[in-house]
């Protein structure tokens, strides 16, 4: 393997002074966002799918800088929302190298992407009802069609995020070829596409295998498409026990269970891009030991990183201020009164003290992306690492950002 660097980076991989001198300058909670590891997964995804095209699904993390990353890494843009393709655009990525997913699009999006599209007429749009392809067309749009296949088969590490058998998602597979004839005059039909949902994972490719095989055949039973879209859902080690997925397996796997097609494989990971490259620094507030445990309370919560809360999403947390104590069981908990808001129950950290720095890894993903303003709570910065050092890519949100939208209240423009 070149520069794709290791199959994952852990948490202690991570340079604990470096953070720690991080989280001294910038304060805390504080995302942590190393470009060079954004590079190093986009590498290995290539150089598993020499064959495919690859695309990064920009909802993941939309930050500027990993967008840019990205795009210099050779990987093309799946956008999902308007904002999506705007951000996409802004970090350079040309309409030939952008896809725009619609589920359930709202109508706002749909008049600005198919106003993108006017001006980059080689973006692809992706639409999961037949119903979206008529609203496409009430607008004007005859570019580039791709359909979203629901192969009634899901993966996903929780239910919440298995979306490949739900029915909200994608027009039921075999009434695909005959949507594919009826619009093949009004579109350039290119492609079909499905996502599973997230969590392909080493040990059971069998849910994966079966929607590529579907996919195979459904790529062989329409003529002249230029790619087959399998989706996302690379799975990431969030345990730190937890083997790394090996990507040459899965490679292995999608390609016979593909089979073989005209049409070109194409991917598009969101997760495995961005999730080790990130870590949330929190300080701790409070230490409050109770009979059963110590409760160890930090100042980031679910606002801050809601993938436990939502997903019971597991996160390794190391206490960078001491590395040398001994661990105690702990509850690490957030500021929000919600008793979701909590990171980990009966978790071993290095004996915490107030004012201690921990460090809660595989953030990259769906971390800062989902953080919210509940209970008032401004959002935190992200600095980005790369070659030459450390800058701020978004600063702290402040009160007076939140609470800028009431007093600018009367700047609403009617409906
Ligand atoms: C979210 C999403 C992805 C990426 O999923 P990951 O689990 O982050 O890889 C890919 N394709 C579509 C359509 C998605 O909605």
């Amino acid at each position: 393997m070149s520069d794709g660097g290791p199959a994952v980076r852990r948490l202690s991989d991570w340079d604990r002074e470096h953070l720690l001198s991080l989280a001294d300058e910038f304060g805390s909670p504080l995302y942590v966002t190393d470009l060079r590891r954004v590079r190093e997964n986009c590498l290995r995804l290539r150089e598993a799918f020499p064959e495919a095209h690859v695309s990064y699904a920009v909802k993941a993390h939309t930050g500027q800088a990993v967008l840019e990353t990205v795009r210099d890494a050779g990987l093309d843009a799946e956008c999902a929302s308007a904002g999506e393709v705007e951000r996409a655009l802004d970090a350079g990525f040309p309409g030939d190298r952008l896809r725009y997913t619609a589920v359930n699009p709202p109508a706002a999006d749909l008049d600005h992407v198919v106003d993108r599209w006017e001006a980059n007429p080689e973006m692809t749009v992706t639409v999961g009802a037949e119903d979206t392809i008529d609203r496409l067309a009430d607008r004007g749009f005859d570019g580039r069609l791709c359909l979203r296949a629901n192969p009634g088969v899901g993966a996903g590490h929780h239910e919440k995020v298995t979306t490949g058998g739900h029915a909200k998602f994608g027009i039921p597979i075999d009434r695909v070829p005959s949507i594919a004839e009826r619009v093949r005059d009004d579109f350039d039909l290119v492609g079909v596409h499905a996502h599973a949902g997230s969590g392909i994972s080493g040990d059971d490719l069998s849910a994966h295998r079966e929607l590529v095989r579907r996919m195979g055949d459904l790529a062989r039973a329409i003529d002249g498409l230029e790619f087959v879209d399998v989706g996302g859902g690379f799975g990431v080690p969030y345990h730190d026990d937890e083997p790394p997925l090996d990507l040459a397996a899965v490679a292995d796997a999608t390609r016979e269970a593909l089979g073989d097609t005209d049409a070109q494989l194409a991917i598009e990971p969101g997760r495995y891009v961005v999730a080790d490259a990130g870590v949330l620094l929190s300080a701790v507030n409070t230490v409050k030991e109770v009979p059963e445990t110590t409760v160890v309370g930090i100042d980031a919560g679910m606002t801050t990183l809601l993938r436990p809360a939502m997903y019971d999403a597991y996160h390794a947390i190391s206490n960078l201020s001491r590395p040398d104590a001994e661990a105690v069981s702990t509850i690490v908990a957030g500021p929000v009164c919600e008793t979701s808001d909590v990171f980990a129950e009966d978790r071993a950290v290095a004996r915490p003290e107030r004012g201690d720095v921990l460090a809660i890894g595989n953030a990259g993903a769906y971390g800062y992306e989902m953080a919210s303003t509940y209970n008032s709570r401004p959002r935190p910065p992200e600095v980005v690492l790369d070659d030459d050092g450390a800058r701020v890519a978004r600063r702290r949100e402040t009160l007076d950002d939140i609470t800028t939208l009431e007093r600018t209240a009367s700047e609403q423009l009617p409906n």
